[in-house]
């Protein structure tokens, strides 16, 4: 089990994370990147980019993809018209409850937008199945059977250990830290809030002057689908994609950067036809996953989690997450990475419409005291013609939607260990080596002089200053060469390139590899070359 206190304290040291503001006492659930935190963030966002939408070849058929397909990038704002989160839904369901209990003080949160239930200290625990009640039993036992009568969609008698309880149907969210919370008695009130940051647009400040920061970067590309479209001229089926900010004033941030209130999202929504949306729906989930595990996740700590039936959200016909087992977690247990959910037409009609049909949408269904929709979508036809079979239909979605910050904090938990390895003497000596994917590596290699002198750090600064021009390198004449091998190990620099005599007679370089040690010569003149093969690989 790694330790989440080292890693923490080997990220602040070494300048990957500082917590925001510190030296005000800091804010929870805001973090900031150091310079080599933000190598490895600006290189986890590119290397998606690179592999979901420009190094995407639209004319070749990936394994699994029902057809070839095109994708482009988009750049939103976050401040958008308020409208957008009144059809998104988001202005009136994307709230938690939030519970205290008077007994141990702890705080409980419920997300209704989403179908997550109650969090217990960043353990979520989904009360929608039996099966997922009888998987949680010793942790509802433990904590949640004292505060809450659990109901379920499968009804029936089950067993809690000794005790034998009745879960009867739930029917809606609400009821379950509604009523039976309070008349409990041992906990506060359910106090409800949006978790969307308010802010006003303009100097007068009035209502209609207000809006919201993004809680995500999803409702900027389907506003913009047609234009996308009008503009690209693609066909049906195509994604967008965008990188970027969204907030979120979570109640309980915590577990390092795993929850913050402000984070990245990388989102693609991928556009198709309905007839083919489950066959891309499933191209999307394995891709995906595929993704983390190329990039050095190691599948044992990986589990693709479906959500049950009674999970999924009405308009989906399929959502997984992407769970990695973070080590702040109980064993066993697993934290979102991604989800990758199908969405229907939802989006779009949504925009188009406004809130819906009662009876196909429930959940969106805002009807004013006049019995019309409470709020009214953009009136703009967001449906699609295909130019070839003259077809007109609003395109389904399937949308997989990843944290940038999580997946940098799952790649750092990833790659913290702690091995021997031998020092100049041939000692064998503990080290701290971060290894990340030569790919998301800060610094891609450093350059070191065994010596400063005899020539040595003139040659050394003229590789340095080639490879400069290809990748973040680094240069570091400071201290015995073991002692710089380790400061690039924790910094998880894959190469060490090291200048010595033998450099100044035959102008060969050794480039040590970060995780097996191996040392190779090469030619300086081939350094560049050889090192970037050895990220591509
Ligand atoms: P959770 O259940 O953990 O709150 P979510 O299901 O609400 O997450 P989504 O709305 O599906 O998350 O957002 C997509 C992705 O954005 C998540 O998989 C996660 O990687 C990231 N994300 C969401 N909320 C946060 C947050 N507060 N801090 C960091 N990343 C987040």
């Amino acid at each position: 089990m790694k330790s989440m206190d080292a890693l923490v304290s080997l990220c602040k040291r070494r300048g990957f994370l500082f917590q925001s503001s510190e030296i005000y006492g800091g804010v929870q659930g805001l973090w900031d990147y150091g310079p080599l935190g933000v190598e490895l963030k600006r290189n986890l966002k590119e290397v998606w980019w690179q592999d979901m939408i420009t190094g995407h070849n639209e004319l070749a058929t990936l394994a699994g993809a029902p057809s070839p397909y095109e994708m482009v990038g988009l750049d939103c704002t976050i401040l958008m018209h308020p409208q957008v989160w009144k059809c998104s839904g988001h202005y009136d369901l994307f709230h938690d409850y939030m519970v205290d209990c008077r007994e141990s003080k702890k705080r409980y949160r419920h997300d209704q937008v989403r179908g997550r239930f109650v969090e217990y200290n960043e353990q979520k625990i989904f009360v929608t199945t039996l099966a997922e009640i009888e998987h949680e039993l010793e942790e509802i036992q433990r904590r949640a059977l004292k505060f809450f009568k659990l109901r379920a969609k499968n009804a029936g008698e089950i067993s809690i250990g000794s005790e034998s309880i009745t879960l009867d149907r739930l029917d809606s969210h609400d009821e379950v830290l509604g009523p039976d919370a309070k008349s409990l008695g041992t906990l506060t009130e359910p106090r409800e809030f949006n978790l969307m940051f308010k802010t006003t647009l303009g100097a007068l400040g009035g209502a209609e002057d207000t809006t919201f920061l993004r809680p995500e970067t999803a409702q900027g590309i389907f506003v913009n689908f047609k234009n996308v479209l009008d503009s690209s001229r693609m066909r049906v089926p195509f994604g967008i994609g965008q990188v970027g900010k969204s907030f979120r004033n979570e109640i309980t941030p915590r577990n390092f950067t795993f929850r913050s209130r402000e984070f990245e999202q990388m989102e693609i929504e991928f556009f198709c036809h309905p007839d083919q949306s489950h066959d891309w729906y499933r191209y999307w989930r394995d891709r995906r996953m595929a993704w983390y595990t190329a990039m050095g996740l190691s599948s044992d700590s990986l589990i693709m989690r479906e959500h049950e039936s009674a999970e999924l959200a009405h308009y989906s016909v399929g959502t997984a997450d992407i769970e990695y087992a973070f080590p702040f977690l109980p064993e066993g247990e697993y934290g979102e990475l991604e989800g990758i959910a199908h969405r229907g037409d939802f989006d779009l009609r949504s925009h188009m419409e406004g809130k819906l049909d009662p009876a196909t949408n429930p959940m969106t269904v805002q009807l004013g005291e006049d019995g019309k929709p409470k709020y009214r979508g953009s009136g703009k036809d967001l449906a699609y013609r295909d130019d070839i079979t003259n077809e007109k239909f609003i395109p389904h979605v399937v949308e997989p939607s990843a944290g940038a910050d999580r997946a940098a904090l799952a790649f750092l938990c990833e790659g913290y260990t702690e091995d021997q390895a031998p020092d100049e003497k041939g000692k064998m000596q503990s080290r701290t080596v971060m290894k990340l994917h030569p790919r998301l590596a800060p610094i891609k290699a450093a350059v070191l002089p065994l010596v400063k002198k005899d020539g040595m750090p003139e040659i050394a600064q003229e590789v340095y200053g080639e490879l400069k021009k290809h990748f973040n390198a680094f240069y570091d004449a400071k201290g015995a060469v073991g002692r710089r091998y380790r400061r690039q190990d924790e910094a998880g620099t894959p190469y060490c390139i090291t200048v010595d005599g033998d450099s100044l007679s035959d102008r060969t370089v050794t480039i040590r590899d970060r995780d097996s040690l191996e040392q190779t010569r090469v030619k300086i003149d081939d350094c560049v070359d050889e090192i970037r093969q050895r990220i591509l690989a």
